[in-house]
């Protein structure tokens, strides 16, 4: 089978690798789309200690059951259109014991520790399938928007913390595609206002594009003056930092008000994550701050669930497509923070 192989920074080479075959307990998928992560595009620019080179990355894969090995009786059958749950869980530590897979002490993951779906074909651990990680698909759902479920079951992790309510003032810091579907979704649930703030204007005119809210262009400093000049002068309920970027987390803690409650979606580079708080504005004002790390099971089926509704245009998130072959250019685009998402058709 072909395959997009990652044998060090900035070297994917497209290859003939041998055709997985299912051992007991796994699951072969043909994979026919395969969304690009900016984790993605970060191990190709840099490296990351869980992909080991020769590697196949790649986790926001969308397939059809191709074949199942022995012993797997979860209702899967071969011609099943499938979406798959990146993280393994240990099943012995207490996050597993909570089917908290994404917490696991020593979780695993497809794409990085096993490989990923840069492929034409993709095993499927039987760890993995026996939690439930090959996730079933209408036979009605586009596969397009299929792929849109990895990433956006990581954000409705986020939300669930925030729990965003009709009337809730909320800003998004960051215009990837974790941010749109964050302002998608406090859009859909009844925020009253939405400001997304950025320092591309490329990259804003896709809110005022997708009807999300007020843009904001925080390029050349004074983000908080602006956002709050944008938003009328009076704070948010709601921040949420969908960039890795440390100012950002700053200004979000500084603009909630009372009650506020403040994702720290994105991580930060790993050499500078030390932020000084005033920890007595948490206190005093009742703010909550939190973190989301990757998702878990039930948010894939949440996400699912929202995918197929008609009112949000899913489709348009979906900027580039590529095929397999074209997997670098799909990074170069990437790299080159041009359109939404990217999306490489692996059939
Ligand atoms: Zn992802
Ligand atoms: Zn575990």
């Amino acid at each position: 089978m072909k395959a997009a192989v990652f044998h060090g920074v900035r070297d994917v080479r497209i290859e003939e690798v041998p055709q997985p075959k299912a051992g007991p307990g796994e699951v072969i998928l043909r994979v026919r789309r395969c969304s690009v992560c900016g984790t993605d595009k970060r191990i190709f620019t840099h490296g990351q200690k869980n992909v080991v080179p020769p590697a196949i990355t790649g986790h926001e894969i969308v397939g059809t059951v191709h074949e199942l090995g022995a012993d797997v009786n979860n209702g899967l059958h071969i011609g099943q259109n499938a979406v798959v749950g990146t993280v393994v869980g240990c099943g012995k530590c207490i996050y597993c014991h909570r089917k908290q897979y994404n917490l696991c002490d020593s979780f695993t993951a497809i794409g990085y520790d096993y490989a990923g779906g840069f492929a034409e074909y993709v095993k499927i651990p039987a760890a993995a399938v026996a939690q439930g990680n090959v996730i079933p698909i209408p036979d009605s759902m586009s596969l397009e928007r299929a792929a849109l479920i990895e990433p956006l079951s990581c954000v409705l992790n986020g939300q669930e913390y925030l729990n965003p309510q009709p009337g809730d003032r909320a800003v998004v810091f960051g215009v990837g595609p974790i941010g749109l579907m964050h302002a998608t979704i406090l859009k859909a649930r009844g925020a009253s206002t939405v400001i997304v703030a950025d320092v591309s204007q490329e990259r804003l005119d896709y809110v005022t594009e997708f009807g999300l809210g007020t843009t904001v262009n925080t390029s050349g400093g004074d983000a908080v003056k602006k956002i709050l000049a944008a938003g009328g002068g009076e704070k948010f309920d709601i921040a949420i930092t969908a960039c890795s970027v440390k100012a950002a987390q700053a200004d979000a803690l500084s603009l909630v008000r009372k009650k506020g409650r403040v994702s720290f979606f994105a991580g930060i580079p790993k050499d500078d994550p030390i932020l000084p708080i005033d920890t007595n504005f948490i206190h005093y004002n009742e703010i909550s701050v939190f973190g989301c790390f990757a998702s878990n099971l039930q948010h894939y089926h949440e996400a699912m669930a929202m995918v197929l509704r008609d009112d949000i245009p899913w489709e348009r998130f979906l900027t580039h497509r590529f095929k397999l072959q074209e997997m670098v250019k799909a990074y170069a685009v990437i790299e080159a923070g041009q359109g939404i998402k990217t999306v490489i058709n692996c059939e």
